[in-house]
């Protein structure tokens, strides 16, 4: 089997310490890297037992933290061992807001606050429908004056005295182009809806000096706008939280194997790393990459917490 180059697969807790080790000695998350590098904080779903922490991923150039994408449950706890700064994060990304890819969002603000972060962060999001709020609302719903975390709204608040604000972006693309954010003049940011079950979710497509990764997020159906996205991808980053004979509920919200691997096929992509780890499929890894070879021929990875890839040597 080929596989993508990991520059770590140990196991979390020797990660870890190797990980706090490099932040203290090499001042830095990639200290030895020159272009975009990708960070696994969580490669789990929803559940306490799988030993993972849930979705979340650090993007980082040039040696630097930049973007964190989801903020799962424990991701914050992998952050700190990850030697990154949480100063030097341009954005949060999210694909949605379902606990396991967001409830470490009040840690990260609050440990701002002692790190001394004195620039605005902005939040990008979904939008919100019946069952589940905007961007703006789940960051209103935690920091605002009526938040449940409202003895921090003086990130939220114009006129309250901050060392930074939160500045929240409900992304809602068009169905026929991506929704593209200059983040910097080094990083583009592309996102497009995304049906996961009922809710609103976004995959996002993050570029930098010709070095491309997609991450589909959670979805049960992949069409032509994903497909589109994640074309010729460096790494295509999927969820893959069901088997290929999973019942309907966990079909109607995530893809299986086969359906992976078509979107990797159709769209190009030169690598794939399967994330979003659940122990119903853990386990069966050699299934999910028999069904997945039979539409796709390129390296594939199983993600680990803490490991990290260089997507464009
Ligand atoms: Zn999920």
């Amino acid at each position: 089997m080929k596989t993508i180059h990991a520059e770590n697969h140990r196991r979390p807790r020797q990660v870890c310490l190797t990980a706090l080790l490099c932040g203290l000695l090499c001042g830095g998350v990639f200290a030895d890297t020159q272009t975009l590098r990708l960070q696994v904080l969580g490669s789990g779903g929803p559940e306490l037992s799988d030993r993972r922490a849930s979705s979340s991923y650090l993007l980082s150039l040039d040696g630097k933290a930049s973007i964190l994408l989801d903020t799962g449950p424990g991701s914050s706890l992998h952050f700190e061992a990850s030697g990154a700064n949480f100063n030097d994060i341009d954005a949060v990304l999210f694909s949605h807001f379902h606990v396991d890819h967001s409830a470490d969002l009040p840690a990260y603000i609050k440990a701002a606050y002692f790190s001394g972060r004195n620039r605005d962060l902005p939040v990008y999001g979904p939008v919100g429908n019946a069952l589940m709020p905007s961007t703006t609302e789940f960051v209103q719903g935690l920091f605002g004056k009526q938040g449940v975390y409202r003895y921090l709204n003086e990130y939220l608040t114009p006129t309250a005295t901050s060392a930074y604000k939160l500045k929240p972006v409900d992304v809602k693309p068009q169905a026929d182009h991506a929704y593209a954010i200059k983040l910097s003049p080094e990083i583009t940011l592309r996102a497009v809806s995304v049906p996961h079950g009922p809710l609103p979710a976004l995959a996002w497509r993050i570029e930098s000096g010709g070095c491309s990764l997609t991450f589909s997020g959670d979805t049960n159906r992949p069409g032509p706008a994903l497909t589109d996205l994640a074309r010729g991808s460096d790494l295509l980053i999927a969820h893959h939280a069901v088997p290929e004979h999973a019942g309907p509920a966990a079909l109607g919200l995530h893809m299986p194997p086969s359906l992976i691997g078509k979107l990797a096929a159709e769209a190009g992509v030169k690598r794939l790393l399967l994330s979003h780890r659940m122990q119903r499929t853990t386990g069966s890894e050699a299934e999910t990459l028999a069904k997945i070879r039979e539409f796709y021929a390129g390296p594939v990875e199983f993600a680990e917490d803490m490991a990290r890839y260089r997507p464009c040597r």
